[in-house]
């Protein structure tokens, strides 16, 4: 996988941001002020089924870096995709509050079978809740942009870039590394010994 990994400031300032969208590279016909995060780490992944969905949304939330920038750019087939992501999170939701009512309604007119019946439900929809949290973090402006802040909040790291977005944001490093150059103190010289 190619990675381009950006210093969080060049993101921040919106200096040099590429003209293209990352993902395929085509003249962003829209902007947006939006906000790039981490990624949610995979031991709280495995964590949500000891602790449950609350706690593990809190955790990720407390955690989590980010990285807000002015106006990313957006090609038509970004919207696209984002939409497609929505609708497919916004199905997700609908098939687990379904599984929930289903559920309730089963368990209150139940006479036999009922504890088997219940788990076998409470299951499918902490399932599908996982699904849904996976779904959440896959429908957002960041992911279609694949950028995703490092662990120490001090980059940006965009995977699989369009090679026209890493040649611009190549050049945006380089101008800003020149200006770092250039703001750099000149080394202090050494006070006389008396
Ligand atoms: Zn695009």
């Amino acid at each position: 996988m190619r990675v381009v990994v950006v210093p969080a400031p060049i993101v921040a300032s919106g200096h040099g941001t590429p003209t293209v969208c990352a993902r395929h590279g085509e003249t962003a016909t829209e902007h947006h002020d939006m906000t790039f995060r981490s990624l949610v780490p995979g031991w709280l992944i495995l964590l949500y089924f000891f602790i449950g969905p609350a706690l593990v949304v809190l955790i990720a939330l407390l955690i989590q870096r980010k990285v807000r920038t002015p106006a990313w750019p957006f090609c038509p087939r970004c919207a696209q995709s984002l939409t497609i992501r929505r609708i497919v999170l916004a199905g997700v939701f609908a098939v687990a509050a379904l599984c929930a009512a289903v559920s309730v309604f089963y368990y209150l007119g139940a006479r036999g079978d009922r504890a088997g019946g219940m788990t076998g439900a409470i299951l499918l929809i902490v399932l599908l809740l996982l699904a849904g949290l996976r779904a959440i973090t896959l429908a957002t402006r960041g992911r279609v942009a694949n950028g995703y802040v490092a662990e120490n909040g001090m980059t940006v790291e965009f995977r699989n870039p369009h090679p026209e977005f890493l040649r611009q944001i190549v050049a945006a490093k380089e101008e800003y590394q020149r200006y770092l150059a250039s703001v750099q103190p000149v080394t202090p010289v050494a006070p006389p010994p008396f």
